[in-house]
């Protein structure tokens, strides 16, 4: 029987970025506790990341910034940018949240995995070709897609990206490409400022994103309609062969940075809507990374009932 893959590991903590950052290890360590309390961790079949090469990484991102990364860590600066802090170990976290979701990607296309959540960080939307941003490093997502396409016989892949934040990195690795679908709901006006309902890609790529907007207060009935009557039905006609959701749970109405209302309810709704197009488009082949989520008891909750509908599915 296919199961559901799992990645995480404590590496992932080593990626320190100092007291009082809300991106910080204690995330994954309340995702563990609570997927432990629940005794989804017995059921998940667990693996530790690999590390991504420069050349899997080098797919998406600029080679200059690439070891520009690199010698900046090594060299023990403790920032990237103002919003992305790193320590020693942000390094092979970087490598390992990348090449985690590439070995998410080669276990769900053999058939081992019928789905995969990768729990790891940085996160990666924000991430552009040539920078960091917004608490990311590498982008993920498109490491992801690009591995699909570029390893495993994979042409039309779909992002769909939930957390609260536009993920401007990932539009913008995929805007003048059509075989990637990236489809956002996000609040607006709200970081990083992109995301417009008008940006729908550029060049061959027009018509392969698609954005919904939605003002502060937002909850559970816009969001759930932003994905049933906007960006699904969009995907589903894009056809994908696969699904990278780009989760994070930062819509929800406990999290420190929104101002919008999702319930645990909401994001069961959505992650429900999202794995039935997925079995209806992509032979139910979903790879769920983890974005946001900053109030850790609500990323807990969020995450952990995710998980109960992809070992459903
Ligand atoms: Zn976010």
């Amino acid at each position: 029987m296919q199961r559901t893959g799992w990645v995480s590991s404590q590496i992932f903590l080593q990626h320190d970025t100092g007291p009082g950052h809300l991106e910080c290890p204690g995330r994954l360590q309340a995702i563990w506790k609570a997927l432990a309390q629940s005794g989804r961790d017995q059921v998940l079949d667990s693996r530790e990341p690999r590390q991504a090469g420069l050349d899997e990484i080098g797919r998406v991102h600029q080679g200059d910034y690439v070891q520009r990364v690199q010698a900046t860590i090594l060299d023990g600066a403790t920032q990237l940018d103002p919003d992305t802090p790193v320590s020693p170990g942000s390094w092979k976290a970087a490598l390992a949240a990348a090449g985690g979701a590439i070995e998410a990607c080669e276990r769900v296309l053999a058939g081992e995995w019928k789905n995969a959540f990768l729990a790891a960080r940085p996160p990666g939307h924000h991430a552009e070709y040539e920078s960091s941003m917004g608490f990311c490093i590498f982008n993920t997502a498109m490491i992801a897609a690009r591995h699909l396409q570029a390893k495993l016989d994979i042409e039309r892949v779909a992002i769909l990206d939930w957390d609260v934040h536009h993920g401007n990195g990932s539009q913008h690795l995929s805007e003048r490409d059509p075989s990637i679908f990236y489809a956002s709901v996000h609040q607006a006006p709200h970081f990083p400022g992109t995301g417009a309902r008008e940006e729908r890609g550029l060049g061959a790529g027009e018509g392969t994103v698609l954005n919904v907007p939605l003002a502060a207060g937002a909850g559970d009935e816009e969001f759930v309609a932003a994905l049933e009557d906007d960006l699904l039905p969009a995907i589903e006609e894009f056809d994908p062969e696969f699904l990278i959701i780009s989760a994070g749970f930062d819509a929800h109405a406990g999290d420190p940075l929104s101002d919008t209302r999702v319930t645990d309810a909401g994001f069961m709704r959505m992650g429900q809507a999202a794995l039935a197009l997925a079995g209806r488009a992509a032979e139910g082949r979903v790879l769920t990374v983890l974005e946001g989520g900053y109030n850790l008891e609500c990323l807990s909750r969020t995450v952990n009932d995710h998980l109960g509908l992809l070992l459903e599915a």
